[in-house]
């Protein structure tokens, strides 16, 4: 969701004159985009800025601004802090980044907006479409009502709100007319999309099914207690729904769910899963876990690793517990794990989810799978891109022709986290080894 934000005050900026400039040096403005999931996150930021001090000593009219999750939840008190930054504001202000910008380079102003919307269940936001990638995200909804007793994003991201199907439908169209093949509809609870209007996203997904050109839909995030059997079903039958789901089961003990207000049980997640794997047998699926949560026994997170066991996750995004200030859970902290249980926990289930990963991709060697590829990698040496199941898979001897495309790739190898392989259209020679050979001669 970030990402997609940062995209889009990107997109406006740049509509308005400014061009990205990637020597943080040279630059005249500076934004920095925010999460304020975990305390961690926050520190990152708060070190960031003390780096970029020097830079505004030297530059005394750069503008230096924080947004989202951070910006909206310390507001006044980080401009109070932090005395080099001039801009704060948070996720409900991106469209007015513009003129927060304009404000702070022209005026000299130091600025602090967390305006949230006006209540309400719609909001309005096409897409800004500067150059459309082959997977593109797609935010169609903002906010959460369910309120995890762990959890800052209601606070910073306020209550649920949708945009009309119409209008993402429209968004969809003009992404593909650029090129994009892939769309990732994007919400903090994606399952209750369309709440108090009278769409909803099972609606969504077939009529992005219906829009010509685009190959490939995904959503995230799903919650277990929402995620229905008509929007289950949808992954045995929607052609262009890809076989992979993020269900995030937080903990494996009633009691702990119970405390965390996730509103299901352990079995009501198993069952979900079973009809998940009844309407499409090879869906793959992957999933958050918090560790140590106040209060959670030794057996009780025995129960955590017995689900990651049982389920066999292609992916799992496991978390330490961070306490966030103003969340119900704040009201338990006399009951804390200590960090270093809370570490050899981690590691415990490290050692269950990281095999989970290499078997769930390495039954995928030998088979010949269809690849979008989106881009070069980090190195510069291989093409990369997603498979149905949303793995990435890195192509060896890939070249740019293929890149937008969705191309047959023969898998060779794999780990917990990717698989290689070749693309069936071209000879089997390593793009990476002859570069880096001719480099080397
Ligand atoms: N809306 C999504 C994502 C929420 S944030 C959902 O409901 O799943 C992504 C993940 O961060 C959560 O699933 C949770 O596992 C983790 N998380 C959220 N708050 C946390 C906290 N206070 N400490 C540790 N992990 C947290
Ligand atoms: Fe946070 Fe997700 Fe729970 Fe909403 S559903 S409160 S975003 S963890």
């Amino acid at each position: 969701m970030n990402v997609y934000d940062s995209d889009r005050m990107a997109a406006s900026l740049r509509e308005n004159g400014y061009w990205f400039e990637p020597n943080l040096t040279e630059a005249d403005v500076i934004l920095i985009n925010t999460c304020s999931i975990r305390a961690k996150s926050e520190q990152k930021v708060l070190s960031l800025l003390g780096q970029l001090k020097p830079l505004k000593d030297k530059k005394p009219d750069l503008v230096i601004g924080v947004s989202g999750c951070v910006g909206q939840r310390m507001g006044r008190s980080l401009l109070q802090r932090v005395h080099h930054l001039d801009l704060v504001f948070g996720p409900d202000s991106v469209e007015r980044v513009v003129s927060l910008v304009e404000g702070a380079k022209k005026q000299g102003k130091r600025t602090v907006d967390t305006q949230m919307d006006a209540p309400g269940r719609t909001y309005s936001q096409p897409a800004i479409v500067h150059q459309a990638r082959p997977s593109e995200f797609l935010t169609i909804m903002k906010g959460c009502d369910h309120f995890c007793t762990y959890c800052i994003v209601p606070f910073v991201r306020g209550r649920e709100k949708s945009r009309p199907i119409a209008e993402v439908i429209q968004d969809v169209e003009k992404l593909v007319a650029q090129g994009t093949k892939e769309v990732v509809f994007l919400g903090q609870n994606i399952n209750t999309y369309g709440k108090g209007t009278s769409e909803n996203l099972a609606q969504l997904i077939e009529r992005a099914n219906s829009v010509s050109g685009l190959e490939r839909i995904r959503y995230v995030t799903s919650h277990p207690r929402d995620l229905g059997v008509d929007l289950i079903e949808q992954f045995g039958r929607v052609e262009k729904l890809c076989p992979s789901l993020h269900l995030p089961f937080q903990a494996g003990s009633d009691r702990i769910l119970k405390r965390m207000s996730r509103l299901y049980t352990r079995d009501q997640y198993l069952s979900k899963i079973e009809l998940l794997r009844k309407a499409c047998p090879d869906i793959s699926l992957s999933t958050d876990i918090i560790v140590g949560f106040p209060g959670e026994t030794e057996e009780e997170f025995e129960q955590t690793l017995e689900v990651a066991r049982q389920v066999g996750f292609a992916q799992c995004y496991m978390f330490k517990y961070s306490p966030r200030p103003g969340t119900r859970a704040m009201s338990y902290q006399d009951e804390l794990v200590p960090e270093a249980v809370q570490d050899e926990r981690l590691k415990r289930l490290q050692a269950i989810a990281v095999p989970s990963s290499e078997a769930e991709n390495r039954r995928m060697v030998g088979r010949r799978v269809p690849v979008l590829v989106e881009a070069l990698d980090k190195k510069d040496l291989f093409y990369s891109g997603r498979d149905p199941y949303g793995k990435r898979v890195h192509i060896l001897n890939a070249g740019q022709a293929c890149l937008g495309k969705i191309v047959d790739v023969d898998i060779t190898e794999s780990n917990a986290s990717n698989l290689r392989g070749y693309y069936v259209g071209a000879p089997r020679i390593n793009r990476g080894l002859e570069t880096r050979l001719s480099a080397s001669l």
